[in-house]
């Protein structure tokens, strides 16, 4: 059972009895906004100590029994991962690196001692929503279809230990953009909360993680600003991540720096992305620390030229401002969207929408 493969499990279909009604899921799809409405089906595997992974169904999207006293609601057993489904640009139904977010959903897996998915299974539990569910795709420009797969325990046990039962999910959102504002450059509050600490669960993608950001968050928007940087837990001076996007800085060199994966970091795939890509263009790119005085000094002296940050949901988001709440505000470069910037979230997007050629093999096509 632990060496199940996707050729080896069969999803059962039923198909939701009473869908969405066409014209609300159609004016859902011109403006989608973020993770407010959900489509018809779901996904789900359940996973015991006795029978591994099995009851693989892809069924109407529904509430889930659980019982008071399932693991994930006292200790925070649960993890997840996030990818989109687009339409290329031939109408062709496309993931992009899903075997990446599975690899990373198992890096997850164990450190927060869960069963690993094979990573086959994970890749077809997403194609199968999204087949079942192909009318979800958004019409709008840059619209998507996201997918949140996740796992969590759910045997009702309140002793503290590993679970012997848990349930895999898939559901899908159709998703426009990210950012409500569509602000060109966004303004970063530097946190004097931590996200992660050396030897946590930094480096998983875990629903504890984001409770933890949430304060600090909440505290960046009622100073006015859009997003939270964090910095790390030991010495509190070098720029980790922002609470679910990774950190690139671009110099007048035309060189790239992203802060290196020391573990308290989530290992983004549009990270890996965007540096492969970069490298591509003779760019060069190095992965290291980068301390917020630095960083500040540098964008005094026009050294540091750009800087974004980056994730699956709202992909190369500019960073135009940071104020640390000792030190005050610093500008980066003009204050809005950047040269190199752009050029790397077009490439990106390029590839991610089917107009460009795909030459890592990122992007897989569904029908
Ligand atoms: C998911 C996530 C990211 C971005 O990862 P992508 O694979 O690029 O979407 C960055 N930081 C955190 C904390 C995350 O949870």
């Amino acid at each position: 059972m632990a060496t199940l493969a996707a050729s080896q499990i069969n999803f059962t279909h039923q198909p939701h009895p009473s869908p969405v009604p066409v014209d609300v899921r159609d004016a859902a799809l011109a403006d989608p906004g973020f993770g407010k409405l959900f489509s018809d089906h779901m996904v789900s595997i359940e996973w015991s100590e006795d029978a591994g992974w099995h009851n693989a169904q892809v069924g109407p999207l529904t509430a889930i029994p659980l019982h008071p006293a399932a693991s994930v609601l006292h200790y925070a057993q649960e993890i997840f991962e996030g990818l989109k489904a687009y339409r290329l640009q031939d109408g062709t139904m496309a993931l992009f690196r899903p075997h990446a977010n599975a690899a990373r959903f198992n890096a997850s897996a164990r450190r927060l001692a869960m069963p690993e998915l094979p990573e086959d299974v994970f890749v077809e539990a997403c194609r199968q929503l999204v087949a079942a569910d192909r009318d979800w795709f958004p019409t709008v420009p840059g619209g998507s279809l996201y997918l949140r797969p996740f796992m969590f325990a759910d045997e009702a046990f309140l002793g503290v230990r590993p679970a012997k039962s848990y349930k895999f999910l898939v559901i899908a959102s159709p998703a426009g953009n990210y950012f409500k504002s569509g602000a060109p450059a966004v303004s970063l509050w530097v946190s004097d909360y931590t996200r992660a600490a050396p030897g946590g669960t930094g480096a998983a993608k875990c629903g504890g993680n984001y409770a933890a950001s949430l304060v600090p968050t909440a505290e960046a928007f009622s100073r006015g600003h859009d997003q939270v940087l964090f910095l790390d837990a030991a010495e509190h001076k070098w720029v980790e991540e922002l609470g679910g996007m990774n950190m690139f800085f671009v110099f007048d060199d035309g060189s790239i720096l992203t802060p290196a994966l020391t573990g308290t970091i989530l290992p983004g795939i549009t990270r890996e992305s965007l540096i492969a890509l970069a490298r591509d263009e003779g760019l060069t790119v190095r992965e290291d620390r980068y301390s917020i005085d630095q960083w500040r000094a540098d964008a005094a002296t026009g050294r540091l030229v750009e800087a974004f940050a980056c994730g699956t949901a709202a992909v190369v988001t500019p960073v135009g401002r940071v104020t640390d709440p000792h030190q005050g505000e610093f500008v980066i470069g003009s204050g809005g969207p950047g040269q190199t910037t752009g050029k790397l979230k077009d490439r990106l997007v390029a590839i991610q929408r089917g107009a460009a050629p795909d030459p890592h093999g990122w992007v897989m096509r569904l029908d």
